[in-house]
């Protein structure tokens, strides 16, 4: 084991603050990454605050950070994929148990024994849970590894690795492309992100903003058109239109009024997670037979697409770079939506 620097919370009340913390040694299997950057998700600040004690309580102390940049370091023996120099990406998987149908599938995702990079028992034993990447480094299976393509800003290419597998994942499952007529809801770290891949995709870019200043903002990530969602007559304007809608949005709003402006057999995905449930009306979606569906993150080999996709059409995320010093004041910021569209710590901060 090797002890290093990180930056995370001892309680759900505590700030961000430096600590140390063990990563195990390299198996066979394993690559060590220096982390470069590190981006900052609306889900760190979740966890480091156990505001998800539900479904997942937090284990302190808990080091988040799963938009993961870096150098690989080393290697263990049996790993085939990845040179010391390389750099790679590390999403929110770490481990799966590789053998479930989703496993078989690609789909680690959804695998009911995954791993996640941080806040999940860690089944090396080197911590009760798993550590993120507000570190120096991580000790990764290889197949938990990403190639990172040589054109992409690493600092804006950090938050790829969540936000921007979640939104890609379900535009390309519900097939957003030409002739389509895709609905983004919210420009914030994961709307932003879809409106890039669904017009990179082809697709017809609605993008849905409860601020009007935002219009010209959602023009230049390569909105078609922009509906202010409290101009009811606008809202009218695009019923039954649609044939996908990504609903991006984290707090509590009404999602039957984006329902109505599906087509028959029009799906509605939601990727935002509000802490409260969301009252359905069920009419809604009868008529037309209109679904309602969720979505979480991607798996490994999808996530390789993704970021090869992001290679060939020049997409990355719109960064603001911060220092881990600044982590606190980060996390308040995205509180308040004062960030377009997402935070990167630039993790050589950290050697300061
Ligand atoms: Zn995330
Ligand atoms: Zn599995």
């Amino acid at each position: 084991m090797s002890t290093i620097k990180a930056y995370g919370a001892a309680s759900a009340t505590a700030p961000i603050v430096p600590m140390s913390i063990e990563r195990r040694s390299l198996t066979p299997s394993d690559v060590k990454v220096e982390i470069l950057f590190c981006g900052i998700c609306h889900s760190d600040l979740h966890y480091a605050r156990n505001e998800w004690a539900d479904v997942m309580p937090t284990i302190y102390p808990c080091v988040p950070g799963h938009e993961i940049i870096g150098r690989v370091v080393e290697v263990g023996p049996a790993v085939s994929r990845f040179k010391v120099g390389q750099v790679v990406g590390v999403g929110c998987l770490v481990d799966s148990d590789r053998t479930c149908p989703n496993c078989r599938e690609g789909l680690e995702q959804y695998c009911p024994n995954f791993t996640l990079t941080y806040g999940t028992p860690d089944n090396h034993g080197t911590a009760p849970g798993t550590f993120g990447g507000y570190s120096e480094s991580i000790v990764v299976d290889e197949h938990f590894v990403l190639r990172i393509p040589a054109n992409l800003d690493l600092a804006a290419a950090a938050p790829l690795l969540c936000a921007g597998i979640t939104t890609y994942s379900p535009l390309k499952h519900w097939k957003a492309g030409p002739n389509k007529k895709v609905g983004i809801v919210g420009i914030g770290g994961l709307g932003h992100m879809g409106v890039k891949f669904s017009h990179a995709l082809g697709a017809h870019t609605v993008v849905f903003t409860a601020s009007p200043g935002k219009a010209a903002d959602a023009v230049k990530l390569g909105a078609d058109e922009v509906v202010v969602s409290t101009a009811a007559d606008e809202m009218t304007k695009h019923a039954g239109s649609f044939d996908f809608i990504l609903d991006c949005v984290s707090a509590r709003h009404d999602i039957n009024a984006y329902i109505a402006l599906l087509k028959r057999d029009g799906n509605i995905t939601m990727v935002g997670a509000p802490e409260k449930p969301l009252p359905v009306a069920v009419f809604g979606l009868l008529f037309g037979r209109r679904s309602l569906s969720g979505s979480a993150i991607g798996g490994i080999a999808e996530t390789q697409e993704m970021l090869d996709f992001c290679g060939a059409h020049n997409i990355v995320a719109d960064v603001e770079v911060v220092g881990v010093q600044q982590i606190n004041d980060a996390y308040a910021r995205m509180l308040k939506s004062d960030v377009k569209y997402r935070f990167t710590i630039d993790m050589k901060t950290l050697k300061g």
